[in-house]
């Protein structure tokens, strides 16, 4: 039997990128499908270039690969169902239909898997607001369509029903309870259809909404260190998860609460590809593919800086001045502020010493 695989990726930025070099080293053969013709996974994969919404592509990417996966989540779910042929999407597209709505989300964390979410509610309308007990705080955000922040409004006070009107009123949203967490932490996980691995708890610190550091191993208990990774295998198990799954959680003192899911490797995640014996890309491939699936082990503590467009030179001259460092650029072209552009992973048990990227200056 021929071992090796044409695997077809869907997105070609950074993650599509590193997981054409996972893939790459294992033997397999990548096709990317992006509406940009240098992207990142450019630079290692062939190409189809063409929007997401092109149908013909996306057949096109499905006839030349025999896997598919993709690097995001708002990937058209009918679309792909159209035109995958049995079996060659392992990851399925109910994974990519919960994720891409936050109702459905919520629902199947706090139903289906059974962990602990913050207390929420449907919105459907402002009317859904007006009685809302003000003694408590919540974030408002939209179900579909929302990222990093964006289409989200926290409600501290009747001031701020205002603008959570003007939203609930433009689109169906999900109200939070705000959650007053020590920590953010995140933990990945892998599955091939039927057994899971798991990575290391990872704390996570955001500046502007945008990921900024990531430390390794979270500086939580280990008995929360063992729940938050215990509910991420039980969120991947009821999926009967294949590739890599993120799964945002909040530590509280004594407590872990889910935040909601990325099916797919993660910006937390990058640490692995130095930091553990596997890195969140194989085991995604791994994964896909149907094979045994790796336990992780993490060499050494460690720190992940993102470097984004306004953090290039800084970023250059820190890998000259700490040679132990390793420098990951994505090969984009253009240097946009808060732009994503690369990463600097290094082994500490000294987070607090190792300054952010965007330190100094402003973020
Ligand atoms: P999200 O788009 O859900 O990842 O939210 C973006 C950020 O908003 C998170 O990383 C948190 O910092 C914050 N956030 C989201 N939901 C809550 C919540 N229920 N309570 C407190 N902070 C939240």
């Amino acid at each position: 039997m021929n071992s090796t695989k044409t695997i077809g990726i869907i997105g070609g930025g950074q993650l599509g990128q590193m997981m054409a070099i996972s893939a790459i080293y294992m033997g397999h053969k990548v096709v990317t499908l992006d509406p940009t013709k240098d992207c990142p996974a450019s630079r290692v994969s062939d190409m189809i270039v063409a929007p997401y919404d092109d149908v013909d592509a996306m057949r096109e990417l499905a006839e030349r690969c025999d896997v598919l996966t993709y690097e995001f989540e708002n990937v058209d779910a009918d679309a792909l169902d159209a035109v995958v042929k049995d079996n060659q999407l392992p990851q399925g597209t109910d994974l990519l239909r919960i994720s891409q709505n936050r109702i459905f989300e919520k629902n199947f964390l706090s139903q289906k898997a059974g962990v602990k979410v913050a207390p929420y509610k449907v919105v459907t309308s402002s009317l859904d607001l007006e009685n809302i007990d003000l003694s408590k705080n919540y974030v408002l955000k939209t179900a579909t369509g929302g990222y990093d922040g964006h289409g989200q409004i926290v409600i501290k006070s009747a001031d701020n029903l205002a603008d959570a009107n003007k939203l609930a009123n433009s689109c169906e949203c999900v109200l939070e309870e705000f959650v007053n967490f020590d920590l953010e932490i995140s933990v990945i996980v892998s599955g091939n259809g039927k057994d899971m691995t798991v990575f290391p708890v990872q704390e996570n610190i955001h500046r502007n909404n945008i990921l900024s550091k990531t430390i390794v191993p979270a500086r939580i208990s280990d008995e929360l260190a063992k729940k938050a990774q215990a509910m991420a295998v039980q969120i991947a198990e009821k999926l009967e998860l294949s590739g890599t799954l993120c799964v945002e959680m909040f530590a509280t003192s004594d407590d872990i609460i889910v935040n909601e899911i990325a099916p797919r490797p993660h910006n937390s995640g990058h640490y692995s590809i130095e930091a553990c014996d596997f890195s969140q890309f194989d085991t995604h491939i791994l994964g896909i593919l149907g094979l045994p699936l790796p336990k992780i082990h993490l060499h050494q503590p460690a720190v992940m800086l993102n470097v984004l467009g306004q953090h290039m030179d800084k970023a250059r001259a820190y890998v000259k001045e700490n040679p132990s460092a390793h420098l990951h650029l994505y090969g984009k072209l253009e240097a946009k502020h808060n732009r994503k552009m690369g990463h600097i992973t290094l082994f500490s048990s000294e987070p607090d010493t190792i300054a952010e990227m965007g330190e100094g200056m402003d973020f």
